[in-house]
C-alpha cells in the first residue's frame, strides 16, 4: 500500500482517504464522494479494527459483506480498497499504541475507556500506509472527530481533515452499520434517539441556555421508551467538549447522545450555534414599518 500511495504522489497526484470497518452504507458513500471531489485519487480502507473494541463488545458479529463493499466503494469513486489482514496490521510483537490525554477521556472514553486509543493507533497506522493529503471523516462520530484532528495536530500529520454531516435513514435515524442489529421493536424505538436531540434544539432555539436543563430534555425523551438504556445525552461546548454551567452567545454547543436501544448502542449528535443576541425586543421597542 505504501509503495502504490507513494507512486500515486511522485506522479504529482493527491490523495484523500476515507477509513471506514466496512458494511458501507449511504453514510460511508457520501464520504467517498466527499473525498473524490478533494483529490484526483480515492484510497477508502476497510478494517475493523481489533483494537478499539473492549473484550465484551461487538468485535466478532461486527456485520462483513467484502463484495457488497467493494461495490459500493467503486460505485462511489474509490479506485482502491484497502482490505488488511489483522495479522497485517498488528503482527507479533506489536507493540506501540498512541494514548491520548484530554478529550478522549470524556463521555466515550468514560463507556469505553480503551476505544480512543485504538482508534488513534490505526488512523495514524493508515495515514502511514496511505499516505493522503485529505482524509474524510464523518460527523457521526463526533468526538472521534475532534480525536483525530488532535491526534493531527499533536504528532504534526501532514494530512487536512474534512468532516461530512450525518447521513440519515428517512425517518431521521443516523445510518450505522451497527442499525442491522436491530429487532423489528427497536427499529422504531431508535427513532427516540434524533427525537431527544431535536427537543434539545427546540429548547436552546427558543432560549434556553442552562445545560442542565438541556441535558435533562434530552434524558426526558429518551426515559420515554423503556427500551432504551441511557449512556450518555450530554450538551458540551463543540471544540473542546467542555460542560458550562450556561452556554453563551454565538458559542458552538454539540448535543451528544449514546444509547442503547434493546442491545444495540447507536451514538447520535447535532452541532448547533447559540444566537449571537436571543430575539427578545424591550417593550417600548417599536418596529419600523
Ligand atoms: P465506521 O465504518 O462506522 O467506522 O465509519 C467510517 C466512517 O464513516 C467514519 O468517519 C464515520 O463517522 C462515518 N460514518 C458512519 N456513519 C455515518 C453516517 N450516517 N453519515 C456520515 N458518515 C458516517
Amino acid at each position: 500500500m505504501q509503495s502504490v500511495a507513494e507512486e500515486i504522489r511522485m506522479q504529482g497526484k493527491k490523495i484523500a482517504v476515507v477509513p471506514t470497518m466496512g458494511y458501507l452504507h449511504e453514510g460511508h458513500a457520501s464520504l467517498m464522494q466527499k473525498a473524490s471531489q478533494l483529490a484526483d485519487v480515492t484510497i477508502s480502507t476497510l478494517f475493523v479494527n481489533p483494537t478499539q473494541f473492549a473484550p465484551n463488545e461487538d468485535f466478532e458479529r461486527y456485520p462483513r459483506d467484502f463484495d457488497r463493499d467493494s461495490a459500493i466503494a467503486s460505485d462511489n469513486g474509490v479506485s482502491i480498497l484497502f482490505n488488511p489482514e489483522v495479522k497485517e496490521m498488528y503482527p507479533d510483537y506489536f507493540s506501540t499504541m498512541i494514548a491520548m490525554s484530554g478529550i478522549v477521556k470524556k463521555l466515550e472514553g468514560v463507556h469505553r475507556p480503551s476505544h480512543f486509543q485504538g482508534v488513534a493507533t490505526i488512523v495514524a497506522k493508515l495515514f502511514n500506509t496511505t499516505k493522503p493529503h485529505f482524509a474524510v471523516f464523518g460527523q457521526k462520530d463526533y468526538q472521534q472527530t475532534l480525536v483525530i484532528k488532535q491526534l493531527v495536530r499533536d504528532m504534526n500529520f501532514d494530512v487536512k481533515i474534512v468532516i461530512a454531516p450525518t447521513v440519515r435513514e428517512s425517518d431521521g435515524l443516523a445510518m450505522s452499520s451497527r442499525n442491522v442489529y436491530l429487532r423489528d421493536g427497536e427499529r422504531p424505538d431508535s427513532l427516540v434517539i434524533c427525537a431527544a436531540l431535536a427537543n434539545a434544539i427546540k429548547a436552546i432555539e427558543d432560549g434556553e441556555r442552562n445545560r442542565k436543563v438541556i441535558n435533562a430534555i434530552m434524558h426526558q425523551t429518551l426515559r420515554t421508551v423503556q427500551s432504551v438504556r441511557i449512556d450518555y445525552a450530554s450538551s458540551c461546548d463543540a471544540d473542546t467538549l467542555d460542560e458550562p454551567e450556561t452556554f453563551l452567545p454565538g458559542e458552538h454547543v454539540v448535543l451528544l447522545i449514546a444509547a442503547y436501544v434493546g442491545r444495540t448502542r447507536l451514538i447520535d449528535n447535532a452541532i448547533l450555534t447559540i444566537a449571537e443576541q436571543d430575539n427578545i425586543k424591550p417593550f417600548f421597542f417599536v418596529d419600523e414599518q
